[in-house]
């Protein structure tokens, strides 16, 4: 690359986020369509911001029409679409940000390759496990429907894989919890390790 320049930076990501008083993360919601990514993302983007943290909420709203509008649903695009987002995520936490992402990301290879971008600790992945069956009675987008009846080809649980996480950090089945709940399962981990103070 010509005539670019890596400065050093002198504001570091530690003492931004030792002014925001929080440690940065990525807290990477994966599951099945409505199984409560964008819903429990935005309660706990909510929690964070009533308790004076700072954080940054990544989804399918603003990330497809924008950064990514150039990417469809192949396997390709589908791949480049998570990395963008890892190193967006990547970037915010640079910042002190706290990143909430909520992604299908059905493929454990492209959120191994997020996790390995990030240090150890920083990638918090949270397996939405809600059941198919709750999914697509909830249905909110009519996408379950349409898929069944041939309209959305490739849709992640009924004619494209979703490959459960093995190793992620937490595990909520939204079929049994309601949205608080959900949240504070989070909230709860967050604390846990030091990321935030309940007060
Ligand atoms: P996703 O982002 O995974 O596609 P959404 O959050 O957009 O899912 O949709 C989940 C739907 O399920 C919403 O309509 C929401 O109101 C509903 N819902 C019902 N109970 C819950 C719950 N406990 N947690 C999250 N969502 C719930």
């Amino acid at each position: 690359m010509k005539n670019l320049t890596w400065h050093n930076k002198i504001i570091t990501k530690k003492l931004k986020s030792d002014q925001k008083k929080q440690t940065p993360c990525l807290i990477w919601l994966t599951g099945l369509s409505a199984s409560g990514k964008s819903t429990v993302a935005n309660a706990v983007d909510s929690w964070l911001y009533e308790n004076n943290y700072h954080s940054y909420v990544l989804d399918g709203d603003n990330v497809r029409h924008g950064l990514n509008k150039d990417l469809g649903f192949t396997d390709a695009d589908r791949v480049e679409n998570i990395r963008r987002i890892g190193e967006t995520s990547k970037l915010f936490m640079d910042a002190g940000l706290i990143v909430i992402s909520a992604f299908i990301s059905p493929f454990t290879a492209d959120r191994n390759m997020v996790r390995g971008l990030l240090e150890n600790g920083e990638f918090i992945e949270v397996f939405m496990s809600t059941p198919l069956s709750t999914c697509e009675t909830r249905d909110p987008k009519g996408l379950y429907k349409k898929a069944r009846n041939g309209e959305i080809p490739y849709f992640t649980g009924i004619d494209s894989e979703y490959q459960s996480p093995t190793n992620h950090e937490i595990d909520i089945d939204t079929s049994n919890l309601s949205v608080n709940e959900a949240a504070t399962l989070i909230i709860d981990y967050m604390t846990k390790h030091d990321i935030v103070r309940k007060t």
